[in-house]
């Protein structure tokens, strides 16, 4: 009894809270280790057109443990992020993704291709964040069109000068920029109107429940026709179901991502469904 032990102790002994520091205190030191004993790797999923060809693929970042097992991102991204690790992270996320759009640029089928990557926020506030993208795309001999980076809307609200200036200046060498989950931050209209955007990303969220959700069904519509009407692509995420992408086709959605069409995998699975013959 806490009362008993008197109003200045500190209790020490909750079983569960100690075991989700030991996890998060392991969890740390286990990430420091995993670029160098190399357990990163991206995984791909397909992006498609409103005709069903594929038009690309995300990055999907995925952590090998050697006793974990597969460790979702959402269990250790917040964790990077919080250490600063997330910049040597995500700097080998990008190096990946050039690696592999070289790859493809090598064979016709794969060479119109793009790649997405989500960048963090600590990552794009880096002072040489866009000296560092380009040098990455140099080095791999990858035309900057083929590459797409996806960020949130609540990391374009703290500085939007810079925001604005990093992505013009990498929209102006030919990398386009995606609005991930896009209806689950804290833009607003006006910042949105001002970004050099390509794409919104209908978040999954809203995608879940559309057939049955009218709230749901609206804002996707609504989130439609405000990409449309600004002259953006919009993507919707979490597409699982036929019926769930008719009804985004009927209101002009023109890019979809979602198990329907492909669930992450690992990027010769991926690459191997555009060999020849
Ligand atoms: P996100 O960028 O919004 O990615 C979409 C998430 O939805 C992925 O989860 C994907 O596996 C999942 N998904 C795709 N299709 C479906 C579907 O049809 N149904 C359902 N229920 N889920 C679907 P994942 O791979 O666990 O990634 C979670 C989040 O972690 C990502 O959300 C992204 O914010 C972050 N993340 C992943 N890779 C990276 C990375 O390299 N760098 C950074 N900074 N963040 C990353
Ligand atoms: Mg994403
Ligand atoms: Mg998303
Ligand atoms: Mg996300």
């Amino acid at each position: 009894q806490a009362k008993a032990a008197g109003r200045n102790s500190i209790r020490f002994f909750d079983p569960a809270m100690q075991a989700a520091v030991t996890t998060r205190a392991q969890l740390e030191a286990d990430l420091r280790d995993a670029l160098a004993k190399d357990e990163f790797r991206i995984f791909l999923q397909a992006q498609v057109a409103a005709d069903g060809r594929i038009i690309g693929a995300e990055a999907l970042l995925r952590w090998f443990h050697p006793l974990r097992g597969c460790v979702s991102p959402a269990e250790f991204i917040a964790v990077a992020e919080d250490t600063g690790m997330i910049l040597a992270i995500g700097d080998w996320v990008l190096e990946a993704a050039c690696a592999c759009l070289a790859a493809w640029a090598k064979q016709p089928a794969t060479a119109e291709l793009t790649l997405s990557v989500n960048v963090s926020a600590r990552q794009f506030r880096q002072t040489d964040f866009v000296p560092s993208v380009l040098a990455v795309l140099a080095r791999f001999a990858v035309a900057p069109t083929r590459l797409k980076l996806e960020l949130t809307e609540n990391m374009l609200v703290d500085d939007v000068e810079d925001v604005i200036g990093k992505m013009s200046a990498l929209k102006a060498e030919g990398v386009a920029f995606a609005l991930d989950d896009f209806g689950t931050g804290y833009s607003s209209l006006s910042l949105l109107k001002r970004l050099p955007l390509y794409q919104l990303k209908i978040d999954q969220g809203f995608v879940r429940d559309i057939l049955c959700d009218a709230n749901d069904a609206a804002i996707a519509k609504m989130v439609i026709a405000l990409a449309r009407t600004m002259g953006l692509s919009v993507l919707a995420e979490g597409v699982e179901l036929d019926a769930q992408r008719d009804f985004l086709a009927h209101h002009g959605c023109d890019a979809y991502q979602g198990y329907l069409f492909g669930c992450p995998q690992p990027v010769e699975d991926f690459t191997a469904r555009f060999a020849a013959g």
